[in-house]
């Protein structure tokens, strides 16, 4: 549980758990990594199951298979804090304990009732279980602040340095799209060059947001090409089309909630096109905070930011992965004057680092 917690996968995971959809279009190959999870699980639960096999020596469905088996391991993971490697451990130790301190004679109904009331009242005061609260109480180190003052513009460096301005680099043509009855889209083209930033202008329910969702394989198109740096990445899943160096955000921003700002941004990092290590990728992350003003919320969960903040974030995630090409939906959306026109000059500063930018506003005056 402790290498997974650390690693990759372990951190694919968490992203997953908060938001599937989001970890796949972030270069998360969620199908894998599920199955992979299952399989694992099944792997150890079934080693388990031998070693009770020849323990008690018969295996009778009605015990072995009984719901209430079920409910205890949910319990103990929920208990114990499932954000934690060693939650469900310390889950399973309590309610063994527990067990068998009240097992006998009369009280073992109550005893069901009484672990039944611990659940609920667990589910309700501590969302991060036992280890939550024990990690809660210990002064959060102030750790992964300690990023050397490298300037961003050395981080996204790797994508600045060959490219031909002004060639092809997605080309969208004759795109459809409809869900039932609604044709979003109805054969859209669409050339970016890289270098540029391209306004993408329309009315609400125009099918901009559609059409970002179609490029960055949240949704399937129905029909067309669309062709980035020369794949045709039509049928192509999240993942995938992130790994090419493609990235989005979201118009309603989806966080994962349950991860700090900092690891929302270093997922982006982790995975898509850069794959760094999590050290690296958090070290990178931290200076991306910095470039979207969000370095002092670096701890802190999504929730405890404003919206403008959390478009922020978007856009630092997005950015994170050094993407090719960044489609932003509507980041200016709600901001102030003087906010829109920072977040017009963070845009151009990211063109100005080699990422092509297509980005969908109805504020007239910035496009
Ligand atoms: P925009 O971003 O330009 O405001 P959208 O792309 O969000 O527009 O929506 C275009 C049209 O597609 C709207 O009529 C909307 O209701 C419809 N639409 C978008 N997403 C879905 C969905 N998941 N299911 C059904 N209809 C959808
Ligand atoms: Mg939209």
């Amino acid at each position: 549980a402790y290498a997974i917690y650390h690693s990759r996968w372990g951190m694919g995971l968490f992203a997953i758990h908060d938001d599937e959809d989001v970890a796949e279009v972030m270069g998360v190959p969620t199908y894998r990594y599920k199955l992979l999870a299952f399989g694992l699980s099944c792997f150890i639960a079934g080693l388990a199951g031998g070693v009770q096999a020849m323990f008690v020596t018969y295996v009778t469905v009605a015990e072995t298979f009984s719901v209430v088996i079920a409910v205890d391991v949910v319990l103990m993971s929920i208990l114990g804090g499932t954000r934690y490697w060693f939650g469900p451990a310390l889950g399973a130790v309590i309610v063994t304990i527990l067990t068998h301190a009240l097992a006998g004679g009369q009280s073992a109904i109550l005893n069901r009732a009484l672990i039944g009331a611990i659940l609920i009242l667990v589910i309700v005061f501590l969302p991060g279980g036992v280890a939550g609260m024990v990690v809660r109480r210990r002064p959060r180190q102030a750790a992964p602040v300690t990023a050397e003052p490298v300037s961003p513009r050395a981080v996204s460096g790797g994508n600045a340095a060959p490219r031909s301005p002004g060639s092809l680099i997605l080309s969208c043509s004759d795109v459809r799209k409809a869900f039932r009855g609604i044709q979003a889209l109805a054969g859209v083209s669409l050339d970016v060059r890289a270098g540029e930033i391209l306004g993408l202008v329309g009315p609400n329910g125009s099918g901009k947001s559609t059409l970002i969702n179609v490029i960055s394989g949240h949704y399937r198109l129905d029909g067309g090409r669309i062709v980035f740096g020369g794949d045709d990445i039509g049928g192509f899943d999240g993942h995938r089309v992130s790994a090419l160096g493609l990235s989005r955000t979201y118009q309603i921003p989806r966080p994962f909630r349950r991860l700090t700002v900092l690891d929302n941004v270093a997922v982006a990092a982790m995975f898509g096109q850069t794959r760094l290590g999590r050290a690296t990728a958090q070290r990178e992350s931290q200076q991306w905070l910095e470039f979207t003003g969000l370095a002092d919320k670096a701890v802190s969960l999504p929730d405890q930011l404003n919206l403008h903040q959390r478009k922020l974030l978007e856009l630092a995630r997005a950015l994170a992965s050094r993407p090719r090409l960044v489609l932003l939906d509507e980041v200016l959306a709600g901001l102030t004057p003087s906010e829109m026109a920072d977040a017009a000059r963070l845009i151009r500063e990211i063109r100005d680092r080699g990422t092509t930018v297509v980005f969908v506003e109805h504020v007239m005056r910035v496009v």
